[in-house]
């Protein structure tokens, strides 16, 4: 049997590719954090009906001494990097904070690997938003970065670090550069949960409006379930690379919100405003991905499109609030 460890567990990757470990027949075990509040960690993992299937262990990102303790403990095949501060807007809040964890915690993570299990192969989980202000219409692994926020700043760190302890040490590190991607479980500071919970909120009667900021920019929206997919599948590969997971397609976030409540036969006009506090002060406009690397030599494709996502989310969110009210 196979040991995986994931940090980010708690998050909506992690506990997607939790359950996809789980469905493989690996042992999973997932570093959280401490807190205060510890009996709502496992929220999405309880969603998806595993959270007495994994091993939930103490540490964190910004703690290597917690990190080589587990490590040597554990003795992992696998290990998925998932945990960040993963917000882009708080970056700008909280700096420092995103460059310690998000960044200086993926160093820790490999000092950890290369001290205790150099053999174990390791995913490193990047981001599109490295791509910022884009150099090429359609970005891919050879496009050059020019991230746009202290995240995306911080995240090419996390791939550039990937890449040289994979150079340096030999270590079989792989860095996904995925573009968003989405899902029932994502965290609902993020724009597509933000509409979907709104939607449902407003076709229940609980709220009568949903303030946006910029709704030109577009993205290269996934569903979560096939991004852990093509985590997985870049650990079994013989070498270590880097590859762009994405759809392809770019959708606004305007015509996004328009999907959402057309799934409920309401009309966004009745409800949206338009907050300038929600602008950023430096934003990314467009992301659209070219997979082609993950489509040849992972055998990797998307298989939601982004109505079938934006609609599976509002249903969910629908399901959620009308249990909490009965
Ligand atoms: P989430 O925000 O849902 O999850 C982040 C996870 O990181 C949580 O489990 C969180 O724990 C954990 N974490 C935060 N700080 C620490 C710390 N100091 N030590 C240990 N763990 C910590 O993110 P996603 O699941 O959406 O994303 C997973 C990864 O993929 C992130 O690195 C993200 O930046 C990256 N990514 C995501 C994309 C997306 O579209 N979703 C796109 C590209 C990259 P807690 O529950 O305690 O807060
Ligand atoms: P990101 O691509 O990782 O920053 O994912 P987000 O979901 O946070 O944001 C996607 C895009 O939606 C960005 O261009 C935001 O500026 C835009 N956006 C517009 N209104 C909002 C909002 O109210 N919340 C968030 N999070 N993003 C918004």
């Amino acid at each position: 049997m196979k040991t995986a460890f994931i940090t980010g567990i708690t998050g909506q990757d992690g506990a997607y590719i939790a359950q996809l470990l789980l469905q493989k027949g690996y042992r999973v075990i997932g570093l959280v954090r401490r807190s205060s509040t510890q009996d709502i960690n496992d929220t999405r993992l309880k969603w998806l009906g595993i959270s007495n299937d994994v091993e939930l262990v103490d540490g964190d990102l910004a703690d290597p001494s917690s990190l080589i303790r587990l490590l040597q403990k554990e003795q992992p095949d696998e290990i998925y990097n998932l945990g960040a501060q993963s917000f882009v807007g708080s970056s700008w809040h909280q700096p420092m904070l995103t460059a310690q964890i998000t960044a200086m915690g993926v160093l820790n993570m490999l000092e950890a690997v290369r001290l205790v299990c150099p053999t174990a192969r390791f995913y490193q989980a990047s981001s599109s938003e490295m791509f910022g202000l884009i150099r090429e219409p359609m970005q891919k692994e050879t496009t050059p970065f020019y991230p746009r926020s202290p995240y995306a700043v911080a995240k090419l760190y996390g791939h550039w670090i990937t890449i040289n302890y994979r150079e340096s040490f030999g270590l079989h590190a792989s860095s996904g550069i995925l573009f968003n991607h989405e899902s029932p479980l994502r965290g609902r500071e993020f724009v597509t949960r933000k509409v979907t919970d709104s939607v449902a909120r407003i076709k229940l009667g609980l709220s009568n409006e949903l303030k946006l900021g910029n709704l030109d920019a577009t993205r290269d929206w996934g569903h979560a379930r096939d991004y852990v997919r093509a985590m997985w599948m870049m650990l079994q590969q013989d070498e270590p690379d880097d590859y762009v997971v994405a759809t392809g397609r770019t959708v606004s976030i305007r015509d996004m919100v328009n999907v959402a409540f057309a799934h409920v036969g309401l009309n966004p006009d009745d409800y949206v405003k338009i907050d300038p506090a929600l602008f950023r002060p430096a934003e990314v406009d467009v992301l659209l991905g070219d997979a082609s690397r993950a489509q040849e030599k992972l055998g990797w494709t998307p298989t939601v499109t982004l109505e079938e996502m934006i609609r599976e989310m509002v249903d969910a969110d629908l399901a959620r609030l009308a249990s909490a009210a009965a």
